[in-house]
């Protein structure tokens, strides 16, 4: 497999009709996935879906805006124990909506339960870290607990997901040795052009966020793995770097930094 979408959920409802179907789509064009857990459920479906594919690896975590269900420590350290799972997450801070923002004491303490617990195993993270519009608050303070971890955790690393930040957010991540990851959102709004052309092309991470935000030319409908491709390719028009030169050093730094 030359390619790896880098977040995506084949664990949820959307795709109870047609997984199979849709997975064999992904393997005949030569891409493999990594299925991100939102809760418990899914990320225990994401450890089964994993173990039955190939293409296929897992992420276990519980998502910042599922705050108000429980984290069970238990569980997640269980989860994270087995194969094919390379890292933790969705986690992180979700200040989009304003039901969201009235909860970010217990967002803090469900996302720091999840850096304490790739710290244990010492896997990556995998965030999600979604500001209010138009501004980088969530940013801020995910960075500035996560620069407070790193402290006492020198290989603390992991990658932001479906970044819509700004250079300097971008640079704060870099410096912690984070990678930045970019969705099908830069095939559709050319304001990303910036910030894809700061970012170093070893820094960057390709992914869907499958079934959600279908790249152009699918832009509305339901996005599925193998649609990395046409990020891919925006990267690599927007760097002006050969195509394969892009796929080979993008799926170096997923290999590398999943230790897959
Ligand atoms: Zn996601």
């Amino acid at each position: 497999m030359q390619i790896i979408d880098t977040h995506s959920h084949f664990n949820l409802t959307q795709f109870d009709g047609d997984r199979e179907e849709v997975i064999a789509r992904m393997e005949a064009a030569g891409v493999g996935t990594l299925c991100v857990g939102v809760d418990e459920e899914t990320s225990v479906k994401a450890v089964a879906l994993a173990g039955a594919h190939k293409s296929i690896w897992a992420i276990v975590g519980q998502h910042p805006t599922e705050w108000y269900q429980a984290f069970s420590i238990d569980a997640f350290t269980m989860l994270a124990q087995q194969p094919r799972v390379v890292a933790i997450g969705e986690c992180g801070l979700d200040y989009f909506r304003e039901q969201e923002r009235e909860h970010v004491q217990e967002q803090r303490v469900l996302f720091e339960s999840q850096i304490a617990l790739a710290k244990e195993t010492d896997l990556p993270l995998m965030l999600h870290i979604r500001p209010t519009q138009g501004t980088t608050d969530a940013y801020e303070d995910a960075l500035d607990i996560l620069e407070a971890w790193k402290r006492g955790w020198p290989t603390m690393r992991g990658t932001a997901h479906f970044f819509v930040g700004t250079k300097e957010i971008a640079d704060r991540f870099l410096a912690l040795g984070f990678h930045i990851s970019f969705s099908g959102v830069i095939t559709i709004f050319p304001e990303y052009e910036e910030i894809v052309r700061h970012v170093p092309l070893e820094r960057i991470l390709p992914e869907t966020d499958a079934p959600f935000a279908s790249p152009l030319p699918w832009r509305g409908k339901r996005c599925e793995p193998q649609y990395v491709l046409e990020t891919i390719k925006k990267i690599a028009e927007i760097k002006m770097i050969s195509l394969q030169d892009v796929e080979y050093q993008l799926t170096k730094n997923t290999k590398e930094i999943f230790t897959i």
